[in-house]
């Protein structure tokens, strides 16, 4: 099988549910409490591996309580944490104060996954060994480029998701096979509110971009070719939260066993419809029996 490495984040979400979020310096009581595994990296991980991928993460977590959970979700779903370091000090966290309308303030702490700032021997095997290299915007830069250049130089396609969004180095775009954004990311990187404008500026740095404009579903655009809308299943929402990571993660294994790309749209697309369904975002991601049952 091929193998997919993750270069990517591990975070623990802290997840605050109250009536109404604090101004600063008041405390107010909530109703409800949650830690919920996260961080994009590690979602995408879980959700590649559920969808029958053989996924390897690399990253850090720390060596709080919060190391060993995160540790833990990633292997109970399949992922090999051989190259998951623990790093000394917190783990990754991000504070998220949910209100009673669904919106949503957040602090996230890189901890960990800042220290991962190069890669090192074991590493660079393991992407010039993979089939396929999943990259965010959570780690250093420093290292994602490196990740993206090993990728390149070993013919490892790259897969970016271009989040939290940020100009990116043409360094690191030039490595890349595949971009992700949605819809507000794209807008973001080529300064069209326009998906299909943002895909034609966007071609001009990357060979193919996948656009995903949630309910309505995703622009595929490649080079040369006419931008192709694919419509997601209609279902009813209850948390989006992990859409665009099962989506990502998904694809990336349809892409690995080498299924066509409008079947491989169609994949993703099942996966996130179903991950949107249920609440919480690496929990909710869906296994492999259930996306062929879609
Ligand atoms: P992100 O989660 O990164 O903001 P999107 O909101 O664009 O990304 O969602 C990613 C994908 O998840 C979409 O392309 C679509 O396939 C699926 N999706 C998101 N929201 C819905 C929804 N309400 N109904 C069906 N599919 C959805």
């Amino acid at each position: 099988m091929t193998r997919i490495a993750v270069l990517g984040s591990t975070n623990m979400d802290l997840v605050a549910y109250t009536e109404r979020a604090p101004r600063l310096g008041e405390t107010v009581t909530g109703r409800e409490f949650r830690t919920v595994p996260g961080g994009k990296g590690a979602n995408q991980a879980v959700a590649a591996a559920r969808a029958g991928g053989d996924v390897l993460m690399i990253g850090a977590v720390g060596d709080d309580a919060y190391g060993g959970l995160l540790r833990d979700n990633l292997e109970h779903s399949g992922v090999d944490t051989d190259l998951l370091h623990t790093a000394e000090g917190p783990s990754g966290t991000a504070h998220i104060v949910v209100d009673s309308a669904g919106a949503n303030a957040i602090v996230v702490i890189p901890g960990a996954n800042a220290t991962v700032t190069a890669l090192g021997p074991g590493e660079i095997a393991a992407i010039a060994g993979a089939g396929l290299l999943l990259l965010q915007l959570e780690l250093p830069l420093s290292a994602v480029v490196e990740g993206a250049r090993t990728a390149r130089a070993q013919g490892v396609r790259t897969i970016l998701t271009p989040s939290p969004v940020q100009p990116l180095p043409a360094e690191l775009l030039d490595c890349v096979d595949l971009l992700v954004p949605n819809e507000h990311e794209a807008a973001e990187l080529s300064g069209f509110a326009d998906p299909w404008a943002a895909a034609d500026h966007l071609l001009g740095r990357v060979p193919v971009v996948v656009i995903t404009l949630g309910a309505k579903g995703c622009l595929y655009a490649a080079r040369g070719t006419e931008p192709v809308l694919f419509p997601a299943p209609e279902v009813t929402a209850v948390d989006t939260t992990g859409a665009g990571d099962t989506f990502v993660g998904t694809l990336a294994v349809a892409l690995a066993e080498h299924r066509p790309v409008p079947e491989a749209l169609a994949w993703a697309a099942a996966a996130a419809a179903l991950c949107v369904q249920r609440p919480g975002a690496s929990a909710s991601m869906p296994y492999r029996t259930e996306i062929e049952a879609a």
